[in-house]
């Protein structure tokens, strides 16, 4: 029996079908490179801690679904200040959470979110989704095709789709033939 998995040509053993996503994991794991960490605020120590495995959740997610895991390699994380806001509309600081600016590989972080841990988490599953649609082009190609406005919102929601979808994914399995460590 063979399985395509983005790309690679996997043998899997007939007798033991749970073996699939364990290798997954594994190799999910094993692409992601280290982003690079712009300051040594508190908030970007506290994403560090959880950026393994929230970046794993993704690109499982993404080899799961037959697609190419990402490389961090490229991304710079920092903390939020009030320049990275001067393209917003209607956000100030007080607002916006998290930000991922399209073309720079920046994804920046609300230094409030040191108090909430799984909020600091769904901020950065959000913006790696919005990294995600940037090395595949397509937030550009959102933009192009139905401009600002109406792009905009379309790529939101998109990021909050496959944010929500990489939290909740889970391989199959069965305890029974795994052990943890
Ligand atoms: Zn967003």
């Amino acid at each position: 029996m063979q399985a395509q998995l983005g790309g690679l040509t996997e043998k899997l053993s007939d007798d033991n079908i749970y073996e699939i996503p364990y290798r997954l994991r594994d190799y999910a794991a094993d692409m992601i490179e280290k982003p690079v960490y712009l300051d040594e605020s508190a908030v970007v120590r506290e994403a560090r801690k959880h950026f393994q495995a929230v970046a794993n959740e993704l690109n499982l997610y993404l080899v799961a679904h037959g697609k190419r895991p990402l490389g961090y390699g490229k991304l710079k994380i920092k903390a939020l200040d009030e320049p990275d806001l001067k393209d917003m509309k209607g956000g100030g600081m007080s607002t916006v959470l998290g930000l991922y600016k399209p073309g720079t590989d920046e994804l920046c972080l609300n230094r409030w979110l040191i108090y909430n841990i799984p909020l600091l988490k769904d901020v950065l599953r959000h913006e790696l989704a919005h990294h995600y649609q940037d090395e595949g082009e397509i937030i550009e190609g959102y933009l192009k095709q139905y401009g600002e406005a109406r792009g905009v919102p379309i790529i939101e929601d998109e990021a909050d789709m496959l944010a929500a979808e990489m939290k909740e994914y889970k391989p199959l399995v069965d305890k029974r033939f795994v052990s943890y460590n």
